[in-house]
């Protein structure tokens, strides 16, 4: 099993100029160093600072970043059998920390492929059918905020243009309510499902964001969960 992790931003800028940013093995780097990368996920910008002056530097970028489960990398395997004791997954996914996964917007656990389903010759969605449906929400966020100066996608929402534009149906907003109360999320992460879901229903030409819209953000923050592997400090 892998966990993939993609700050959202699927349709935003990184989407129409390709700034990818893609890091392996997360834990790997040094956890002051992936801290760096709070600001420029949260505010699009890096400020550097010096003694005489400080200067701001755009910083716009998708970030893609996956990582194993644990050290040994079996956890969760529906064959193999994780090696690692508790102490060292928790300490594994720690280095990972809180407010770092509450700015990316989709956490996802990608279970590994067996070999019936690598050979299966049912064909998949092709690409070019996703992305037109890619292209087709985009154009409708583009009209969406053809009169808010300086946006032109989800991702960029206010809190005010989020209860304009992104207020869920009232099912939506209680699955909401009790998803925030039982995974313990940030008012940060609030704002991140109601984007994601805007988004997901825009790529289902939906004008309204409805309960299930709500349900498939909320399930794409798997470690947002304070009991997955007992972390995040
Ligand atoms: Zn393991």
């Amino acid at each position: 099993m892998v966990l993939v992790f993609v700050a959202f931003v699927l349709l935003i800028e990184a989407w129409k100029w390709y700034h990818f940013f893609r890091l392996d093995e997360l834990p790997e780097f040094n956890r002051s160093v992936l801290e760096v990368m709070r600001q420029p996920l949260e505010d699009r910008v890096i400020t550097i600072s010096r003694a005489k002056y400080s200067t701001e530097y755009p910083a716009s970028f998708m970030l893609v970043a996956s990582m194993n489960p644990c050290p040994c990398g079996y956890y969760g395997h529906p064959k193999k059998k994780c090696v690692c004791n508790e102490y060292q997954r928790s300490h594994y996914m720690s280095k990972i920390s809180g407010p770092l996964l509450d700015r990316i917007d989709l956490q996802i656990e990608v279970q590994p492929v067996d070999f019936d389903q690598m050979s299966s010759k049912a064909p998949g969605e092709p690409s070019a059918a996703i992305r037109q449906r890619v292209i087709a929400a985009r154009a409708l966020q583009e009209r969406r905020f053809k009169d808010e100066p300086g946006i032109y996608c989800n991702a960029q929402m206010t809190p005010s243009l989020l209860h304009k534009y992104a207020e869920p149906d009232a099912a939506g907003l209680e699955k909401l309510k009790d998803a925030m109360e039982r995974m313990n999320m940030s008012a940060r992460a609030y704002d991140r499902i109601l984007k994601v879901a805007r988004t997901i229903a825009d790529l289902e030409g939906c004008a309204d964001v409805l309960t299930h819209h709500i349900m498939e953000a909320i399930a794409y923050r798997n470690l947002d969960r304070p009991t997955y592997l007992g972390t995040n400090s």
